[in-house]
């Protein structure tokens, strides 16, 4: 009866949220919100956004902590300053396919954050570049094959989207490919995705010596081994960064590029991310999401000069083109995007560490509470940790999971489903898998509000 009551309850909050999704649903597949893990039954239309709140089209405001898939998780929704610097930009005409002084001005900065790259190229999100390194690291092996780890997330692009993150399908992935001499077994690919891909797919076990086993094996025919220092799908960085960093340390000795995937960390592990953080050797590296600012699509691959100069042709059409590939895309580098990204990461140069020692306090502020709350009532809620900046909640049992196939197998969707509208009752607006990302977007009293949200959640839904 409670289910039900909390459906009524939350159709009527939400009646023009609900009659506009409706429409909107008729002619939109809307793919950016009506996937599993967004409630889609309980679509939220928003009507504005600002710092880490945001207003339903019904006028209810909610603690954002969701903050645009984490796109939006430095400052919040609409940083003023930001905001100030992209209109000016506006104002002035933005383009594509031009180049514009801010790009001198950007690549600066982002060498300032990340020394470690050479050079840089500009795309439009995550999938873009991933997909970049990757055919950057094959023009310049000449060799096809990719290894991923199982689980991780690279995007969506065909060779990314093989054995991705157990919530990607929408559930978990249950009974898990068998582990043999080739690596985890391709599972089926989703739906429309190119089967043939699976074959330039080497997939590695989330352990360092069978992945290290693997690579040494295939090594002649890898073009890249590309790997994040924590997975969304097994958000323990305690736990993954050493597989990852014993592989990448690897390739480097065996000469197979290792691309960093930093779309998720980038910018929000430190100032020069997973790798500068830990200290993970990559040839090529990928950012996205935090890195535009007020969640203007923007993705960046940075690394090494020789392996980015694969996109770079010498001026004379045709020269050398058996090793050049191309990225090239009509929206890569516009300038507001540019623009949004430069006084983005301005704004955190500005803030130095104390931005991420602001951001650990929060972080271990809601740790506290919920260790707190674990202790009082045995209910098993916790911050599934992406390290020490961004999170979910979820109800395991930390002996019930030890690695990313034990964990997937503990995760209760449906547990997690009912969380999440239950925050939403309580003005918490989050994913179904509910992501908690936070930064300079929420003060104290927002994090205490949100805690109280969780646990008086967790504590209704244990009755
Ligand atoms: N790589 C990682 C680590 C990600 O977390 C994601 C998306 O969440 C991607 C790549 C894909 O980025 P996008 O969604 O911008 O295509």
């Amino acid at each position: 009866q409670w289910v039900i009551d909390l459906f009524t309850e939350l159709s009527e909050r939400q009646r023009r949220s609900t009659e506009i999704a409706g429409r909107v649903r008729e002619r939109s597949a809307s793919n950016h919100v009506f996937w599993p893990f967004h409630a889609p039954q309980f679509p939220l239309v928003t009507a504005e956004a600002s710092g880490g709140r945001i207003l339903d089209a019904d006028g209810n405001s909610y603690l954002d902590s969701h903050l645009g898939f984490g796109a939006q998780a430095l400052f919040g929704h609409n940083p003023p300053r930001v905001v100030e610097f992209v209109r000016d930009r506006l104002a002035r005409g933005t383009g594509n396919g031009y180049l514009n002084p801010i790009e001198d001005d950007l690549v600066g900065l982002l060498g300032e954050f990340v020394p470690h790259c050479e050079k840089f190229a500009f795309l439009n999100s995550g999938t873009d570049a991933t997909n970049a390194a990757i055919r950057l690291a094959r023009a310049h092996t000449g060799r096809r094959l990719v290894a991923k780890f199982e689980g991780a997330l690279h995007g969506v692009h065909d060779i990314a989207a093989h054995n991705t993150a157990f919530w990607y399908h929408g559930h978990p992935v249950e009974p898990f490919p068998e582990i043999g001499p080739d690596g985890v077994a391709p599972l089926p690919a989703l739906t429309g995705v190119a089967p043939a891909s699976a074959a330039e797919l080497l997939v590695l076990p989330n352990d360092a010596e069978a992945a290290l086993d693997l690579v040494e094996r295939r090594r002649d025919e890898l073009a890249c081994v590309i790997g994040e220092a924590v997975s969304s799908s097994f958000p323990f960085a305690e736990r993954t960064v050493p597989v990852v960093r014993r592989v990448a340390e690897r390739c480097r000795e065996l000469d197979v590029p290792f691309v960093l995937d930093e779309v998720l960390t980038g910018f929000r592990f430190g100032a020069a991310g997973a790798a500068g953080r830990f200290g993970i050797p990559a040839d090529l590296y990928t950012y996205g999401k935090v890195v535009s600012g007020l969640g203007i699509p923007m993705s960046v691959v940075g690394g090494r000069a020789d392996l980015l100069d694969h996109m770079q042709t010498s001026g004379l059409p045709l020269t050398d083109i058996g090793r050049k590939t191309c990225v090239q895309t009509t929206h890569a580098g516009n300038h507001l995007a540019l623009a949004a990204s430069f006084a983005s990461l301005s704004l955190l140069r500005e803030a130095g560490d104390a931005y991420y020692e602001r951001t650990r306090a929060k972080v271990a502020r809601v740790q506290e509470r919920l260790a707190a709350f674990r202790a009082e009532t045995g209910i098993p809620l916790r911050l599934l940790g992406f390290g020490d900046f961004i999170g979910s909640f979820g109800f395991v049992a930390e002996d019930s999971y030890d690695d990313y196939r034990t964990f997937a197998a503990a995760v209760n969707p449906v547990g997690l489903f009912l969380l999440t509208l239950m925050l939403r009752r309580r003005g918490v607006y989050t994913l179904s898998l509910p992501m908690f990302f936070t930064g300079d977007a929420h003060d104290d009293a927002d994090i205490d509000e949100l805690c109280a949200a969780v646990t008086d959640s967790a504590l209704e839904l244990s009755k």
